[in-house]
Protein backbone atom coordinates (compact mmCIF):
# COMPACT_ATOMS: atom_id res chain seq x y z
CA UNK A 1 0.00 0.00 0.00
CA UNK A 2 1.09 3.57 -0.53
CA UNK A 3 -0.25 6.92 -0.35
CA UNK A 4 0.17 9.89 -3.41
CA UNK A 5 0.31 13.69 -1.49
CA UNK A 6 -0.86 16.69 -3.71
CA UNK A 7 0.60 20.21 -2.21
CA UNK A 8 -1.48 23.12 -2.85
CA UNK A 9 -0.02 26.41 -1.83
CA UNK A 10 -2.72 28.57 -1.77
CA UNK A 11 -4.28 30.23 0.98
CA UNK A 12 -7.09 33.22 0.89
CA UNK A 13 -5.03 34.78 3.80
CA UNK A 14 -2.35 33.61 6.13
CA UNK A 15 -3.35 32.62 9.83
CA UNK A 16 -1.02 34.23 12.14
CA UNK A 17 0.11 30.83 14.06
CA UNK A 18 1.12 28.75 10.26
CA UNK A 19 4.29 27.90 9.68
CA UNK A 20 3.53 25.58 6.55
CA UNK A 21 4.45 26.85 2.79
CA UNK A 22 2.16 28.76 1.14
CA UNK A 23 1.10 31.91 -0.08
CA UNK A 24 -1.94 34.16 -0.71
CA UNK A 25 -3.85 32.91 -3.70
CA UNK A 26 -3.63 35.38 -6.32
CA UNK A 27 -6.64 37.01 -7.88
CA UNK A 28 -7.75 36.15 -11.77
CA UNK A 29 -8.09 39.46 -14.11
CA UNK A 30 -11.65 40.22 -14.17
CA UNK A 31 -13.38 37.95 -17.05
CA UNK A 32 -10.39 35.94 -18.21
CA UNK A 33 -8.37 32.77 -17.15
CA UNK A 34 -5.16 35.01 -17.05
CA UNK A 35 -3.74 37.81 -15.09
CA UNK A 36 -3.53 41.32 -16.24
CA UNK A 37 -0.71 41.05 -18.59
CA UNK A 38 -1.70 38.59 -19.95
CA UNK A 39 0.75 35.69 -17.99
CA UNK A 40 -1.24 32.36 -17.50
CA UNK A 41 -2.87 32.37 -14.26
CA UNK A 42 -0.30 31.44 -11.39
CA UNK A 43 -2.69 28.76 -10.34
CA UNK A 44 -3.25 27.00 -14.00
CA UNK A 45 -0.05 27.02 -14.12
CA UNK A 46 0.46 25.54 -10.94
CA UNK A 47 -2.08 23.10 -11.58
CA UNK A 48 -0.33 22.28 -14.83
CA UNK A 49 3.36 21.76 -13.28
CA UNK A 50 1.80 19.05 -10.44
CA UNK A 51 0.40 17.34 -13.39
CA UNK A 52 3.85 16.95 -15.11
CA UNK A 53 5.63 16.38 -11.64
CA UNK A 54 3.35 13.16 -11.41
CA UNK A 55 5.04 11.95 -14.95
CA UNK A 56 8.55 12.72 -13.86
CA UNK A 57 7.80 10.98 -10.78
CA UNK A 58 5.64 8.32 -12.46
CA UNK A 59 8.11 5.45 -11.20
CA UNK A 60 8.99 6.41 -7.31
CA UNK A 61 5.74 4.50 -5.64
CA UNK A 62 6.60 0.98 -7.64
CA UNK A 63 10.15 0.67 -7.05
CA UNK A 64 12.80 -1.94 -5.69
CA UNK A 65 12.07 -0.95 -2.35
CA UNK A 66 7.97 -1.35 -2.08
CA UNK A 67 8.11 -4.22 -4.99
CA UNK A 68 7.64 -6.94 -2.65
CA UNK A 69 4.61 -5.84 -0.72
CA UNK A 70 1.64 -7.85 -0.91
CA UNK A 71 0.38 -4.94 -1.97
CA UNK A 72 2.06 -1.94 -3.78
CA UNK A 73 -1.30 -0.40 -5.14
CA UNK A 74 -2.14 3.24 -4.32
CA UNK A 75 -4.65 3.16 -1.60
CA UNK A 76 -4.80 7.04 -0.73
CA UNK A 77 -4.99 10.25 -2.16
CA UNK A 78 -4.32 13.45 0.01
CA UNK A 79 -4.94 17.03 -1.29
CA UNK A 80 -3.49 19.03 1.57
CA UNK A 81 -1.94 22.31 1.76
CA UNK A 82 -2.37 25.66 1.76
CA UNK A 83 -5.96 25.36 1.03
CA UNK A 84 -6.47 23.26 -2.01
CA UNK A 85 -10.56 24.04 -1.41
CA UNK A 86 -9.13 27.40 -3.52
CA UNK A 87 -8.71 25.75 -6.59
CA UNK A 88 -11.17 25.36 -9.34
CA UNK A 89 -13.28 22.60 -10.22
CA UNK A 90 -11.61 22.88 -13.27
CA UNK A 91 -8.50 22.80 -12.02
CA UNK A 92 -9.32 19.50 -9.38
CA UNK A 93 -11.35 17.80 -12.55
CA UNK A 94 -7.68 18.27 -13.96
CA UNK A 95 -5.63 16.87 -11.11
CA UNK A 96 -8.06 13.65 -10.99
CA UNK A 97 -7.78 12.90 -14.85
CA UNK A 98 -4.10 13.37 -14.27
CA UNK A 99 -3.91 10.79 -11.60
CA UNK A 100 -6.00 7.97 -13.23
CA UNK A 101 -4.11 8.78 -16.47
CA UNK A 102 -0.88 8.16 -14.80
CA UNK A 103 -1.12 6.03 -11.86
CA UNK A 104 -4.05 3.88 -13.38
CA UNK A 105 -2.18 0.55 -13.77
CA UNK A 106 -1.23 0.81 -9.53
CA UNK A 107 -4.52 3.04 -8.94
CA UNK A 108 -7.40 0.96 -6.51
CA UNK A 109 -10.74 1.69 -7.26
CA UNK A 110 -11.44 4.94 -6.24
CA UNK A 111 -14.10 3.76 -3.75
CA UNK A 112 -12.04 1.17 -2.22
CA UNK A 113 -9.29 4.07 -0.90
CA UNK A 114 -9.86 6.93 0.78
CA UNK A 115 -9.47 9.86 -1.15
CA UNK A 116 -9.04 13.45 1.01
CA UNK A 117 -9.61 17.09 0.09
CA UNK A 118 -8.41 19.53 2.80
CA UNK A 119 -11.04 22.49 2.79
CA UNK A 120 -12.16 25.66 4.63
CA UNK A 121 -15.22 25.64 6.17
CA UNK A 122 -15.88 29.08 4.25
CA UNK A 123 -14.72 27.92 1.22
CA UNK A 124 -17.63 24.67 1.16
CA UNK A 125 -20.59 26.83 -0.59
CA UNK A 126 -23.02 25.22 -2.40
CA UNK A 127 -21.88 25.47 -5.68
CA UNK A 128 -18.42 23.91 -4.20
CA UNK A 129 -20.16 20.71 -2.53
CA UNK A 130 -21.64 20.05 -5.68
CA UNK A 131 -18.89 20.35 -8.30
CA UNK A 132 -17.05 18.13 -5.78
CA UNK A 133 -19.82 15.74 -5.72
CA UNK A 134 -18.67 14.94 -9.24
CA UNK A 135 -15.10 14.39 -8.23
CA UNK A 136 -14.16 10.73 -6.34
CA UNK A 137 -13.27 12.98 -3.03
CA UNK A 138 -14.65 10.35 0.10
CA UNK A 139 -13.27 12.22 3.07
CA UNK A 140 -13.05 15.89 3.79
CA UNK A 141 -10.43 17.67 6.40
CA UNK A 142 -11.64 20.82 7.32
CA UNK A 143 -9.40 23.61 9.43
CA UNK A 144 -12.00 24.36 11.94
CA UNK A 145 -9.55 25.41 15.05
CA UNK A 146 -12.33 26.50 16.96
CA UNK A 147 -15.74 27.35 17.71
CA UNK A 148 -15.24 30.93 19.27
CA UNK A 149 -15.58 33.53 16.27
CA UNK A 150 -13.38 35.88 18.84
CA UNK A 151 -10.42 33.20 18.77
CA UNK A 152 -10.89 32.88 15.02
CA UNK A 153 -10.41 36.53 14.37
CA UNK A 154 -7.51 36.49 16.80
CA UNK A 155 -5.67 33.74 15.16
CA UNK A 156 -6.75 35.77 11.40
CA UNK A 157 -8.92 32.55 10.02
CA UNK A 158 -11.42 33.69 7.61
CA UNK A 159 -14.55 31.53 8.84
CA UNK A 160 -16.86 32.09 11.54
CA UNK A 161 -18.56 29.85 14.12
CA UNK A 162 -21.73 29.67 12.08
CA UNK A 163 -20.17 28.55 8.37
CA UNK A 164 -18.70 25.58 10.31
CA UNK A 165 -21.90 23.54 10.47
CA UNK A 166 -23.53 24.93 7.20
CA UNK A 167 -20.11 23.32 5.72
CA UNK A 168 -21.28 20.10 7.36
CA UNK A 169 -24.14 20.22 6.29
CA UNK A 170 -23.42 21.02 2.83
CA UNK A 171 -20.90 17.84 2.85
CA UNK A 172 -24.03 15.54 4.35
CA UNK A 173 -26.17 16.69 1.59
CA UNK A 174 -23.50 15.59 -1.09
CA UNK A 175 -23.11 12.02 0.57
CA UNK A 176 -19.02 12.55 2.26
CA UNK A 177 -19.47 10.13 4.87
CA UNK A 178 -15.92 10.69 6.41
CA UNK A 179 -15.36 14.08 7.97
CA UNK A 180 -12.82 15.24 10.27
CA UNK A 181 -12.01 18.33 11.38
CA UNK A 182 -8.94 20.18 12.76
CA UNK A 183 -9.22 21.67 16.53
CA UNK A 184 -6.18 24.02 18.53
CA UNK A 185 -5.94 24.24 22.39
CA UNK A 186 -4.04 26.40 24.37
CA UNK A 187 -4.71 30.19 22.95
CA UNK A 188 -3.84 33.16 24.93
CA UNK A 189 -6.08 33.27 27.95
CA UNK A 190 -8.23 30.51 26.91
CA UNK A 191 -9.25 29.09 29.95
CA UNK A 192 -10.14 24.85 30.61
CA UNK A 193 -14.34 25.80 30.35
CA UNK A 194 -13.84 27.48 26.73
CA UNK A 195 -11.74 24.34 25.57
CA UNK A 196 -15.08 22.34 26.74
CA UNK A 197 -17.07 24.21 24.79
CA UNK A 198 -15.67 23.57 21.76
CA UNK A 199 -15.25 20.07 22.16
CA UNK A 200 -18.80 19.93 22.61
CA UNK A 201 -19.36 21.95 19.57
CA UNK A 202 -17.24 19.28 17.49
CA UNK A 203 -19.06 16.08 18.74
CA UNK A 204 -22.29 18.19 18.49
CA UNK A 205 -21.17 18.02 14.54
CA UNK A 206 -21.35 14.51 14.36
CA UNK A 207 -18.13 14.14 12.16
CA UNK A 208 -16.28 11.13 12.17
CA UNK A 209 -12.36 12.27 13.16
CA UNK A 210 -11.08 14.67 15.13
CA UNK A 211 -7.43 15.81 15.18
CA UNK A 212 -6.15 18.34 17.55
CA UNK A 213 -3.05 20.32 18.22
CA UNK A 214 -2.03 22.66 21.03
CA UNK A 215 -1.69 26.26 19.47
CA UNK A 216 2.47 26.16 18.59
CA UNK A 217 4.46 29.02 18.54
CA UNK A 218 6.61 29.18 15.48
CA UNK A 219 9.43 30.82 14.69
CA UNK A 220 9.28 33.27 11.71
CA UNK A 221 5.43 33.09 12.31
CA UNK A 222 3.57 36.39 13.14
CA UNK A 223 2.05 34.64 16.25
CA UNK A 224 5.82 34.03 18.02
CA UNK A 225 6.47 37.73 17.11
CA UNK A 226 3.59 38.78 19.30
CA UNK A 227 4.67 36.13 21.82
CA UNK A 228 8.01 37.63 21.13
CA UNK A 229 6.68 41.34 22.08
CA UNK A 230 5.12 40.14 25.00
CA UNK A 231 1.71 41.22 23.31
CA UNK A 232 0.36 37.55 24.00
CA UNK A 233 1.08 34.86 26.93
CA UNK A 234 1.98 30.75 26.16
CA UNK A 235 -1.08 29.48 28.92
CA UNK A 236 1.07 27.41 31.55
CA UNK A 237 2.06 23.55 31.47
CA UNK A 238 -0.15 22.57 33.48
CA UNK A 239 -3.18 23.93 31.70
CA UNK A 240 -2.03 22.55 28.41
CA UNK A 241 -1.98 19.27 30.19
CA UNK A 242 -5.61 19.57 31.53
CA UNK A 243 -7.07 20.79 28.29
CA UNK A 244 -5.29 17.88 26.47
CA UNK A 245 -6.72 15.50 29.86
CA UNK A 246 -9.99 17.08 29.02
CA UNK A 247 -9.73 16.40 25.17
CA UNK A 248 -8.73 12.26 25.41
CA UNK A 249 -11.42 12.21 28.24
CA UNK A 250 -14.69 13.72 26.51
CA UNK A 251 -13.57 12.20 23.15
CA UNK A 252 -12.71 8.66 24.82
CA UNK A 253 -16.34 8.94 26.26
CA UNK A 254 -17.66 10.20 23.24
CA UNK A 255 -17.15 6.83 20.87
CA UNK A 256 -13.92 8.02 19.95
CA UNK A 257 -10.51 5.73 19.44
CA UNK A 258 -7.56 7.55 20.67
CA UNK A 259 -5.29 5.92 17.83
CA UNK A 260 -2.31 8.50 17.92
CA UNK A 261 -1.23 11.17 20.08
CA UNK A 262 -3.66 13.89 18.28
CA UNK A 263 -5.67 11.85 16.13
CA UNK A 264 -9.54 10.44 17.45
CA UNK A 265 -11.60 8.18 14.98
CA UNK A 266 -14.99 7.44 15.67
CA UNK A 267 -15.71 3.30 16.69
CA UNK A 268 -18.11 1.38 14.81
CA UNK A 269 -19.47 -1.42 17.51
CA UNK A 270 -18.06 -4.74 16.34
CA UNK A 271 -14.70 -3.26 14.73
CA UNK A 272 -11.78 -3.99 16.67
CA UNK A 273 -10.48 -0.20 14.99
CA UNK A 274 -12.28 2.24 14.00
CA UNK A 275 -12.75 2.32 9.98
CA UNK A 276 -11.71 6.43 10.18
CA UNK A 277 -8.99 6.30 11.33
CA UNK A 278 -7.21 8.94 8.52
CA UNK A 279 -5.43 6.10 6.38
CA UNK A 280 -3.25 8.44 4.71
CA UNK A 281 -1.63 9.89 7.48
CA UNK A 282 -1.64 6.21 9.26
CA UNK A 283 0.90 5.65 6.52
CA UNK A 284 3.40 8.42 7.43
CA UNK A 285 3.04 6.12 11.48
CA UNK A 286 3.52 2.95 9.88
CA UNK A 287 6.12 3.13 7.63
CA UNK A 288 4.54 3.11 4.44
CA UNK A 289 5.90 4.88 1.17
CA UNK A 290 4.41 7.89 -0.52
CA UNK A 291 5.09 10.50 -3.31
CA UNK A 292 4.69 14.04 -2.63
CA UNK A 293 3.37 16.02 -5.62
CA UNK A 294 4.07 19.91 -5.52
CA UNK A 295 6.16 22.74 -3.63
CA UNK A 296 7.72 21.82 -0.69
CA UNK A 297 6.09 18.15 -0.85
CA UNK A 298 8.08 15.29 0.48
CA UNK A 299 8.24 11.88 -0.81
CA UNK A 300 9.62 8.64 1.27
CA UNK A 301 10.14 5.20 0.12
CA UNK A 302 11.91 3.42 3.13
CA UNK A 303 15.17 3.63 1.24
CA UNK A 304 15.77 7.37 0.70
CA UNK A 305 13.47 10.51 1.29
CA UNK A 306 13.00 13.63 -1.19
CA UNK A 307 11.49 16.97 -1.24
CA UNK A 308 10.58 19.63 -3.55
CA UNK A 309 11.69 23.19 -3.53
CA UNK A 310 9.64 25.63 -1.09
CA UNK A 311 8.98 28.21 -3.77
CA UNK A 312 6.29 28.02 -6.11
CA UNK A 313 8.30 30.13 -9.19
CA UNK A 314 11.45 27.97 -8.60
CA UNK A 315 9.33 24.70 -8.37
CA UNK A 316 6.92 25.58 -11.47
CA UNK A 317 10.66 26.95 -13.69
CA UNK A 318 12.02 23.61 -12.89
CA UNK A 319 9.10 21.42 -13.56
CA UNK A 320 8.04 23.08 -16.68
CA UNK A 321 11.69 22.38 -18.15
CA UNK A 322 11.68 18.64 -16.97
CA UNK A 323 13.62 18.27 -14.03
CA UNK A 324 12.53 17.85 -10.51
CA UNK A 325 13.78 20.84 -8.44
CA UNK A 326 13.87 17.88 -5.42
CA UNK A 327 17.03 17.10 -2.95
CA UNK A 328 17.56 13.49 -1.43
CA UNK A 329 18.67 12.13 1.21
CA UNK A 330 19.53 8.39 1.62
CA UNK A 331 18.23 6.91 4.88
CA UNK A 332 20.55 4.57 6.38
CA UNK A 333 19.69 2.21 9.40
CA UNK A 334 19.97 4.22 11.78
CA UNK A 335 18.02 7.07 10.80
CA UNK A 336 15.08 4.92 10.11
CA UNK A 337 14.58 3.58 13.57
CA UNK A 338 15.29 7.36 14.69
CA UNK A 339 12.63 8.08 12.56
CA UNK A 340 9.97 5.04 13.61
CA UNK A 341 10.58 6.23 16.79
CA UNK A 342 9.09 10.27 16.37
CA UNK A 343 5.89 8.11 13.93
CA UNK A 344 5.41 4.88 15.58
CA UNK A 345 5.68 6.04 18.68
CA UNK A 346 2.88 8.18 18.06
CA UNK A 347 -0.03 5.39 17.96
CA UNK A 348 -1.41 3.45 19.93
CA UNK A 349 0.37 0.14 18.51
CA UNK A 350 3.40 2.02 19.02
CA UNK A 351 6.87 0.33 17.35
CA UNK A 352 6.85 -3.50 16.62
CA UNK A 353 10.11 -4.17 17.66
CA UNK A 354 10.43 -7.25 16.17
CA UNK A 355 11.27 -6.40 12.86
CA UNK A 356 14.32 -4.07 14.31
CA UNK A 357 17.99 -5.26 13.66
CA UNK A 358 18.88 -7.00 16.68
CA UNK A 359 21.07 -4.05 17.40
CA UNK A 360 18.71 -2.11 17.35
CA UNK A 361 16.11 -4.00 19.21
CA UNK A 362 18.73 -4.38 22.17
CA UNK A 363 19.48 -1.14 22.29
CA UNK A 364 15.58 0.19 22.36
CA UNK A 365 14.50 -2.60 24.52
CA UNK A 366 17.25 -0.99 27.26
CA UNK A 367 16.75 2.38 26.65
CA UNK A 368 13.00 1.67 27.40
CA UNK A 369 13.28 -0.13 30.81
CA UNK A 370 12.86 3.18 33.07
CA UNK A 371 10.07 4.69 30.97
CA UNK A 372 8.57 0.86 31.54
CA UNK A 373 9.25 1.17 35.12
CA UNK A 374 7.62 4.31 35.50
CA UNK A 375 5.10 3.53 33.90
CA UNK A 376 5.30 5.95 30.29
CA UNK A 377 6.17 3.06 28.19
CA UNK A 378 4.62 -0.64 27.98
CA UNK A 379 5.60 -3.94 26.20
CA UNK A 380 2.54 -5.95 23.96
CA UNK A 381 3.29 -8.50 21.71
CA UNK A 382 6.37 -6.86 20.84
CA UNK A 383 4.93 -3.09 20.50
CA UNK A 384 6.30 -0.90 22.06
CA UNK A 385 3.70 1.78 22.98
CA UNK A 386 2.89 5.11 25.38
CA UNK A 387 1.01 4.60 28.38
CA UNK A 388 -2.03 7.22 29.07
CA UNK A 389 0.83 8.84 31.61
CA UNK A 390 3.33 8.84 28.50
CA UNK A 391 1.94 10.63 26.06
CA UNK A 392 2.05 13.49 28.31
CA UNK A 393 6.09 13.29 28.14
CA UNK A 394 6.37 11.68 25.09
CA UNK A 395 9.05 14.05 23.60
CA UNK A 396 11.53 13.55 26.40
CA UNK A 397 10.63 9.87 25.80
CA UNK A 398 10.88 10.03 21.99
CA UNK A 399 14.57 12.20 22.53
CA UNK A 400 15.31 9.33 25.32
CA UNK A 401 14.83 6.67 22.82
CA UNK A 402 16.46 7.83 19.67
CA UNK A 403 20.03 6.23 18.48
CA UNK A 404 22.62 8.72 18.59
S1 LIG B 1 -5.39 28.12 5.89
FE1 LIG B 1 -4.02 26.50 6.69
S2 LIG B 1 -2.21 26.54 5.37
FE2 LIG B 1 -3.34 28.46 4.99
S3 LIG B 1 -2.37 29.94 6.34
FE3 LIG B 1 -4.13 29.09 7.46
S4 LIG B 1 -3.27 27.33 8.61
FE4 LIG B 1 -1.78 27.90 7.05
Amino acid sequence: MSGLYIHIPFCASRCIYCGFYSTITPKKAIGTGEVGNGAPYLIDRYTDAICKEMELQKGYIVNKAIANEENSKLKTIYLGGGTPSQLSFRNLQQIFHQITTVYGEILDDYYSMEVTLECNPDDVTDDFASEISELPINRISMGVQTFSNDRLRFIKRRHNAEEIGMAVRRLRNIGIQNISIDLMFGFPQENLDDWKKDIDKALALNIEHISAYSLMYEEGTPLFHLLECGKVKEIDEESYRKMYEELTNRLTNAGFEQYEISNFARIIEGRSTSPYRSRHNSSYWNDTAYLGIGASAHSYNRTSRQWNVSDLKVYIDAIEKGKLPAEKEIIDENTHYNDMITTALRTTEGINTSILPSKLRKYILKAAQPHIKANLLKIDDNHLHLTRNGIFVSDSIMSDLMFV
